[in-house]
């Protein structure tokens, strides 16, 4: 599994358009994600379970968020 990322540079949200069509499809709002102003997701990887619901619905193309694996994110970490 993994924990999704949200790509801040490309969200609509994050741009200030309203968006959160992301946090209206994650199975575990409030706790997974929560909403920042203009609806901007933040995700909380200790309770996201990398299901992918929410890139599957976002609005932007390619999608501003994604379920990075878990070996991936373990290596970004060691690599910056
Ligand atoms: S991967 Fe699933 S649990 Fe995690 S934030 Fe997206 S919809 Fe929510
Ligand atoms: S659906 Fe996509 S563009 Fe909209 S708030 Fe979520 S990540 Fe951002």
């Amino acid at each position: 599994m993994g924990t999704a990322v949200v790509m801040e540079d490309v969200c609509y949200s994050y741009a200030g358009r309203t968006c959160g069509v992301c946090y209206r499809a994650c199975p575990l709002p409030g706790k997974a994600m929560k909403l920042g102003l203009y609806e901007t997701p933040i995700v909380n990887p200790e309770h996201c379970v990398g299901c992918g619901l929410c890139e599957q619905a976002c609005v932007h193309m390619p999608q501003a968020i994604r379920v990075i694996p878990a070996s991936q994110l373990a290596q970004e970490e060691v690599h910056g």
